[in-house]
């Protein structure tokens, strides 16, 4: 379905590769900070630090009255600590967070025109532990259906509201009118969508 997606991950895992060696090299040199933070926005590089905290991914697949969406969000952005909760607060913070990422109106809000109602969500807090720092993340996906689609002209968010580490969305639209990627900004308070 999302064959740009696809086409990333392979990329990512081909360059992942490169650069295991490269960590694998250097390991004896690497600190316990995540190092990846004061590196530039550089596209490649934060590929290959698999995130750069402050900037989520928002994936849209629109097609006709079906919507859905993928987001990855850094968790450094969301609760503010990358590994596994080490106490109650923290794991009522992870539980927090993931509650509010499966609000039930939807942290994306489609034009209310397009009447579009969330058919389901999934919210997932992700760890993973490579060489040196350990990173995690949310990983949330939505299948939305609207009756009228093409009513649909732009997206609002309460994710930077909710989320105040967060930055920016990289936000990657497929549609019949093909592709389209937008930098979303926290100092924007929606987007707007391709016409159907
Ligand atoms: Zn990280």
């Amino acid at each position: 379905m999302l064959k740009n997606k696809i086409y990333k991950n392979i990329n990512i895992i081909v360059m992942g590769l490169c650069i295991s060696f490269f960590c694998c090299a250097y390991s004896s040199h690497a600190s316990e900070s995540h190092d990846h933070e004061s590196e530039s926005h550089d596209h490649e590089k934060r590929q290959l630090g698999s995130h750069e905290h402050g900037v989520s991914t928002l994936q849209i697949a629109l097609e006709g009255q079906n919507i859905q969406m993928e987001l990855e969000s850094p968790a450094n952005d969301i609760i503010g600590f990358e590994h596994l909760p080490k106490n109650n607060k923290q794991k009522a913070e992870v539980n927090h967070a993931l509650s509010l990422l499966q609000e039930p109106n939807g942290v994306f809000i489609f034009s209310s025109e397009a009447n579009c109602k969330i058919k389901n969500n999934k919210a997932e807090f992700e760890v993973e532990k490579g060489e040196g720092a350990t990173h995690a993340g949310f990983h949330v996906t939505w299948k939305i259906k609207c009756d009228n689609p093409k009513r649909l002209k732009n997206l609002e968010t309460t994710f930077f509201k909710l989320f105040q580490n967060a930055k920016e969305i990289e936000v990657e639209i497929i549609s019949g009118s093909g592709q389209e990627a937008i930098e979303w900004e926290s100092s924007m308070t929606k987007i707007e969508l391709p016409a159907s």
